[in-house]
């Protein structure tokens, strides 16, 4: 998969080059291109922001230096994402749907006030959130789109098996889960996960993902 990332502030970007997605940048599992807006600016201060018209506080990411960085990285099959408080709440079904319909993501950081509306019209394929509240940029929203998608792209998790008891998978969350010691501050592990009974610790498992989800996400259950 390749990601185009449009941002003013490409250093944001290093925790995307660390552990398991660095790793796998690195063995070229996708291709991660940081590109700085303001490079595109024609203006001969390199300005990209400007008053709002019709007043109000702040400025906005002005059309120009945005238009130019998109049309720089569009291919005939990428996909325009602008991280945007209006979009659609980001969730493990948009996630696993991105990653498996696009191979080119193009994804716009705003900042400031947002950008011109007629990037959205001319460019903008789709708007996602992550969450209803509001973030200074859309680099912190960029890297939580990037991992949740990379997490689908063969590869680029080591243990292919471990994403299918994950939280979210059929609206449920994951079984609770130890690893050693055996007992810690008086607190054992469950006899049924050191017993190698396959089939009473899977039993056990199914059982407390409906008893996690319904203690800390009833509303999951609702949906399935
Ligand atoms: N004026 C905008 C509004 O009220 O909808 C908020 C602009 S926000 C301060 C600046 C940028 O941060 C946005 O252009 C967007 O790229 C990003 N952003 C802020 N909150 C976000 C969220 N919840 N999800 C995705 N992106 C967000």
């Amino acid at each position: 998969m390749r990601i185009d990332i449009l941002t003013l502030f490409p250093e944001m970007f290093e925790p995307l080059k660390t552990s398991v997605l660095g790793r796998a940048l690195e063995k070229d599992i996708f291709e991660l291109n940081l590109i700085n807006i303001r490079d595109f600016s024609k203006n001969k201060h390199k300005k990209v922001d400007d008053y709002v018209f019709g007043g109000g506080d702040g400025m906005l990411m002005t059309p120009q230096p945005l238009y130019d960085a998109i049309m720089s990285v569009k291919t005939e099959g990428s996909h325009v994402i602008y991280l945007s408080p209006k979009g659609a709440v980001l969730n493990q079904k948009k996630v696993r749907s991105i990653a498996k319909s696009y191979e080119h993501l193009i994804l716009v950081c705003g900042h400031y006030e947002g950008i011109d509306e007629r990037i959205v019209q001319l460019c903008i394929d789709e708007q996602i959130s992550i969450g209803d509240y509001v973030l200074t940029g859309g680099e912190l929203p960029a890297m939580v789109l990037v991992d949740s998608v990379l997490r689908y792209v063969p590869e680029v998790l080591g243990n292919k098996t471990s994403m299918v008891d994950e939280s979210f998978t059929d609206n449920l969350l994951e079984h609770p889960q130890y690893t050693r010691p055996r007992e810690f501050m008086g607190l054992r592990v469950p006899d049924v996960l050191i017993n190698g009974n396959h089939k009473e610790i899977e039993a056990w498992k199914a059982g407390q993902k409906i008893l996690e989800t319904n203690k800390y996400r009833p509303d999951l259950l609702d949906k399935g």
